[in-house]
């Protein structure tokens, strides 16, 4: 199974390697001919501006939402979540427009840039023990469509939730040695195309 990760600003490497543990070919995507033939992808945390405008400056914008609306699973984290949202409030560059729910860019404040938090992630193998999470200048979730099942909160708002074949998360689950989230992005991937090996 090949899994790329859209390598155009942000943690890209931890997510390979993440992809990798959990025992799927990671690809760095660093142009729209390297998203040809993968089975699913990861849209990295960094900053939505900088790849939003990088999506369009390389020309990944049509081959992205093709991507996405041909059914391949796609994982936002953090700025990938906001490139991935169907709104988003704040916002500063074009996005991908996927998926039902409303994001809030930088919903901790400036004065928290960034924490680490046990939380607990529905769903996901072993989901009664908590996952570490590092947030970093974290949007959150504000608003979700009717079919949008939502895996985990804090009081500030949702911080993973699943839309159909998006899986999107506030966080980061790349930065702890924790693969379980990897994993269930995965499994949805194997299930999407059960003859990729
Ligand atoms: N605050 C960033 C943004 O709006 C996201 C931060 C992150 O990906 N760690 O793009």
């Amino acid at each position: 199974m090949r899994i790329g990760v859209l390598a155009l600003q942000g943690a890209v490497r931890e997510h390979l390697e993440m992809i990798e543990n959990c025992g799927a070919r990671g690809e760095a995507v660093k142009l729209p001919s390297g998203l040809n033939g993968i089975n699913g992808l990861v849209i990295p945390g960094g900053e939505s501006t900088t790849i939003g405008k990088l999506i369009e400056k390389y020309g990944f914008s049509d081959s992205l939402i093709k991507l996405g609306t041909s059914g391949v699973p796609v994982f936002g984290t953090c700025a990938g979540l906001i490139l991935l949202a169907g709104r988003v409030l704040e916002r500063r560059a074009p996005t991908l427009e996927l998926a039902d729910v409303t994001v809030k860019r930088n919903a901790f404040g400036r004065q928290v840039d960034s924490f680490e938090q046990d939380i607990r992630v529905s769903g996901i193998e072993d989901e009664d023990r908590p996952f570490r999470a590092v947030f970093i200048r974290a949007p959150v979730i504000t608003e979700v469509g009717p079919g949008v099942e939502v895996m985990a909160g804090l009081e500030h708002g949702i911080v993973m939730a699943r839309d159909r074949h998006y899986l999107m998360g506030a966080f980061h689950p790349e930065l702890t040695g924790d693969k379980r989230i990897h994993q269930y992005f995965i499994n949805m991937v194997s299930r999407a195309c059960p003859g990729a090996a």
